[in-house]
């Protein structure tokens, strides 16, 4: 009798638990947290980037106090315009610094998530050479890694996957941390966003995703501005894909609400996503670099889409719930 009683409450417990609809998380660098909390995001931004090169980049090249302070004020302009969550996307090999992205979201109060993955356009002077020697499932086995056990000793995991490749058509090195990208999707259920050189780039890293079993709304298009054809927007986010217009800049507004226009007029809104890609402390030359700070969406941008008829709740979708879903940790197969 008790041992009846025993089984019936096991198997209570695991209808209950299974039946229990698992909320979407995004992970930061301070630790997960439930994506319907995330607030205004902004989905690719930059603290610090060193464009010096995979064989010559370490972090004795910069001194982290000089860069926390120079940088601290820029998203301390945020809070009072809402945003919460802020998206770096400064690749491995370039300057990702997460001790540092760490320390700015205890001082800025901001939740801060960093990647894994390489960089491999600009003729692949971002990549180790490690990337030339070993397959895609062994350097899909490092970004596993950090996403299991944290990057380096630090215990800071990455909240996406981080990828580059320049106009098409990619190269063998860019194809294989594409097929790397998306063996860590599925082992991770991190989203795959990838810089890419054009429309045509865009287009063949989506194929290399889906022939590998990875659904197209885990792939992030990002700076879709690139693009000439307005078409190719329309073609990609109608199959899944996330279009991210980025660089919204004082002098870009128009060019950025005309982005927009289009997608809406495409019901495409809700597969779009919007970012400065700004910053940055530049590790090369501190000094002849003028900071570009995070604020032009919020005191720009939305002033304008409003003044062309946008409803608060398509702009909620472009600032808010576009970018917690995006980059929500789900693995999304084919
Ligand atoms: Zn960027």
């Amino acid at each position: 009798m008790i041992i009846r009683r025993i089984l019936l409450h096991i198997l209570l417990v695991i209808l209950i638990s299974s039946c229990k609809k698992k909320e979407p998380v995004l992970v930061t660098v301070t630790g997960k947290i439930p994506a319907s909390t995330a607030g205004i995001t902004l989905a690719h931004e930059h603290i610090l980037v060193d464009f010096i090169g995979a064989d010559s980049i370490w972090p004795g090249r910069y001194n982290a106090d000089t860069v926390f302070h120079h940088v601290l004020p820029y998203l301390l302009e945020l809070k009072p315009l809402g945003v919460q969550t802020f998206i770096e996307f400064t690749p491995n090999y370039l300057g990702r610094d997460v001790m540092l992205l760490k320390r700015l979201a205890e001082a800025s109060g901001l939740n801060i998530i960093t990647n894994t993955g390489y960089y491999g356009a600009v003729d692949e002077k971002y990549l180790p050479s490690h990337a030339h020697t070993e397959t895609a499932e062994q350097l899909a086995q490092r970004w596993v890694e950090e996403f299991n056990n944290g990057i380096d000793d630090t215990g800071i995991r990455p909240g996406f996957i981080k990828l580059s490749a320049d106009q098409a058509p990619l190269t063998e090195a860019q194809k294989k941390i594409m097929k790397a990208g998306a063996i860590t999707h599925l082992n991770t259920g991190l989203t795959i966003a990838v810089h890419s050189g054009d429309g045509n780039a865009a287009k063949e890293e989506l194929a290399i995703f889906m022939a590998n079993g990875v659904a197209p709304d885990a792939f992030i298009w990002v700076h879709a501005q690139n693009e000439k054809n307005f078409e190719v927007f329309k073609e990609m986010a109608s199959q899944g894909v996330w279009v991210e217009f980025d660089y919204v800049h004082p002098e870009t507004i128009e060019q950025y609400v005309s982005f927009l226009k289009f997608m809406k007029a495409n019901n495409l809104l809700h597969r779009t996503l919007l970012s400065h890609d700004a910053g940055w402390y530049d590790v090369v030359d501190p000094q002849s670099i003028t900071f570009r700070g995070y604020t032009a969406i919020s005191t720009l941008l939305i002033p304008r889409l409003k003044e062309e008829g946008f409803t608060e709740n398509e702009i909620d979708l472009l600032i808010r719930k576009n970018p917690a879903k995006a980059f929500s940790v789900q693995v999304k197969k084919k």
